[in-house]
């Protein structure tokens, strides 16, 4: 019997890892450079966590929820579709609200959802994102989305299209569903069954339906943002005179609304048009009810995910450099391999990364491994050089090599690395 990886769910093979380190360590460095602190909860939480804070009518929890069975017990928790409720649970247990009031954090991660998968879109796939609880600003609503741009320049990616709306407070969010609710219900017949299921218990969702068909009646939408009270309409604007001021383009699209319960205010999202149908590279926004509705006092935050996955398909396509292993140790014989492999012991004490062949194999093989793992430096180590102490130092880039004394390898190693 062979075993497979679960449907929706990807290896990351070694020869990823090299780009996948560079794009987190690129993010982490920008976040850092914003304040941003990592935090890291657990991969499942109390499925009422998610329940609570993304709405039953959400995608997500009607549909998506992976729970995790414990044995002969009820199911009562799921795998995390997303961090947000979790970080805000966090925020809460810690009393970070009465010890730090206002925080910043990022979180990078798998998250689990039970989607039908296809091209860009899987059951395990990874965030990298942000959390700023505990004020409402439009300054911080600005920076948030300006560190999202520049997380992805930072990146090297281009072209790509950030889209704001504002849902305004939870009047305007009512006024909004009404004004949708006129506009949409001559077309609900042409819009798909889980839509049409949507339409009373929550007509946003009809704005993020993934289906095509719903997404070309969506696209014809024509509204206007009136749902707006002066006070939020105010807030809109001044966030949106902050993203000018720095000069980063964006359009408003009154159709975004985001698919979960919690937001409010400000919500963006970030496309690239290279990802093809699913074509968000990230998307965020304001959820100032969650803390409270989570059991704190009410506190303004706002975040924002952008998809892994979906950020290595929009970065140019360099190659990344393969990892390389400073010295491969050759030996020839039972004692030079006794020898050899005191020396590897010592050379990873000493912080060089090196390897050695461990099955019995010709200098020729050996050094074709070597130059495989696109070694630096070969220590060759037979019976001659048992018997006279002095082991052989191939340099692989110039192809020349010389006699060094056994103790003093290392030293010699580690200078010529340091060049
Ligand atoms: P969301 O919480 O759905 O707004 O997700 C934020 C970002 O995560 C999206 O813009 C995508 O880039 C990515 N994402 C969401 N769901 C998936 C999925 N099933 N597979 C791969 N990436 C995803």
């Amino acid at each position: 019997m062979k075993f497979t990886t679960p449907r929706g769910t990807k290896d990351i093979l070694p020869e990823e890892i090299p780009l996948w380190n560079q794009v987190e360590e690129t993010c982490r460095r920008q976040l850092g450079l914003y304040g941003y602190r990592e935090i890291r909860t657990p991969l499942f939480e109390e499925s009422a966590l998610f329940v609570r804070s993304l709405g039953t009518a959400s995608d997500i929890v009607s549909k998506q929820m992976l729970n995790v069975a414990t044995a002969g017990k009820e199911e009562r928790y799921s795998l995390r579709p997303e961090a947000t409720a979790a970080i805000v649970r966090a925020y809460l247990e810690h009393n970070l609200d009465k010890k730090e009031g206002f925080v910043r954090l990022f979180y990078v991660g798998p998250m689990f959802r039970g989607e039908r998968p296809q091209k860009g879109r899987l059951r395990q796939f990874h965030h990298i994102g942000v959390e700023a609880i505990g004020l409402t600003s439009p300054w911080l609503d600005a920076e948030i989305i300006i560190l999202a741009v520049r997380v992805l320049e930072a990146l090297g990616i281009s072209g790509f299209n950030l889209k704001m709306n504002s849902l305004g407070c939870e009047k305007d969010e009512a006024r909004l569903a009404q004004v949708l609710k006129e506009s949409l219900k001559d077309k609900l017949p042409e819009f798909c069954a889980d839509c049409q299921a949507r339409f009373d218990k929550n007509i946003f969702r009809l704005l993020d339906c993934k289906e095509n068909s719903c997404r070309q009646l969506v696209a014809k939408l024509n509204l206007t943002d009136k749902y707006l009270c002066p006070e939020c309409g105010d807030y809109f604007n001044a966030v949106q005179e902050k993203l000018k001021l720095l000069k980063i383009p964006f359009t408003v699209s009154n159709t975004l609304v985001r698919g979960l319960d919690y937001y409010t205010h400000t919500v963006f999202e970030i496309s690239h048009p290279d990802l093809g149908a699913q074509d968000a590279l990230g998307a965020g926004g304001r959820y100032d009810n969650l803390v409270k509705e989570l059991g704190g006092e009410a506190k303004g935050a706002m975040g924002f995910a952008f998809g892994f996955e979906r950020l290595l398909l929009a970065m140019p396509k360099a190659k990344p450099q393969p990892a390389q292993t400073a010295v491969f140790i050759a030996c020839l014989g039972e004692p030079a391999q006794q020898s050899g492999f005191l020396l590897l012991d010592d050379l990873r004490k000493n912080g060089i990364s090196s390897t050695m062949a461990y099955t019995p194999l010709s200098f020729k093989s050996q050094l074709r491994q070597a130059d495989d793992l696109n070694t630096k430096l070969v220590v060759l180590i037979g019976d001659e050089e048992i018997r006279d102490q002095q082991f052989t130092l191939k340099d692989m880039s110039t192809g020349t090599q010389e006699k060094i004394s056994a103790q003093a390898i290392i030293e010699e190693i580690a200078k010529r690395i340091a060049k």
